[in-house]
């Protein structure tokens, strides 16, 4: 059982570090390694180059630390107050790269509400070599 708990305050909190200039969209996450080490990230924006979200930021992190094997990823998100925000494409494919295809992807929204789908319902027929 994964304990989403200290995942849904670590991600609220990096979702305060959001640079978003131009959507003002939001968004925070939170990583759980194998390890059990917790890495947070935010989405970073960007008006000349790709921007980069969250989930990446996060697994970019871990994976900079020698991380290789992941438990858990858990998303928050809105311009506001949180609303339902998932992994977009790029970062589905990103994270199927390192995550089994039950990893498990929790997107937490408006005051209390937790919706669990894992990498396969999110990314079905993924491409991997
Ligand atoms: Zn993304």
């Amino acid at each position: 059982m994964i304990d989403i708990e200290p995942l849904i305050q670590i991600a609220k909190e990096a979702r305060k570090n959001a640079y978003t200039p131009y959507s003002n969209y939001k968004v925070g996450c939170a990583l759980l390694a194998k390890s059990g080490k917790i890495y947070s990230g935010c989405n970073v924006e960007n008006d000349g180059i790709m921007s980069i979200c969250a989930e990446r930021v996060a697994f970019t992190k871990a994976i900079s630390e020698g991380e290789r094997e992941f438990e858990a990823i858990l998303v928050v998100g809105g311009k506001e107050k949180l609303i339902y925000t998932t992994p977009c494409g790029y970062c589905r494919q990103f994270m199927s790269e390192f995550c089994k295809r039950n990893f498990p992807v929790f997107m937490c929204y408006e005051e209390d509400k937790i919706e669990q789908k894992t990498l396969e319902e999110l990314l079905p027929n993924n491409f991997n070599l």
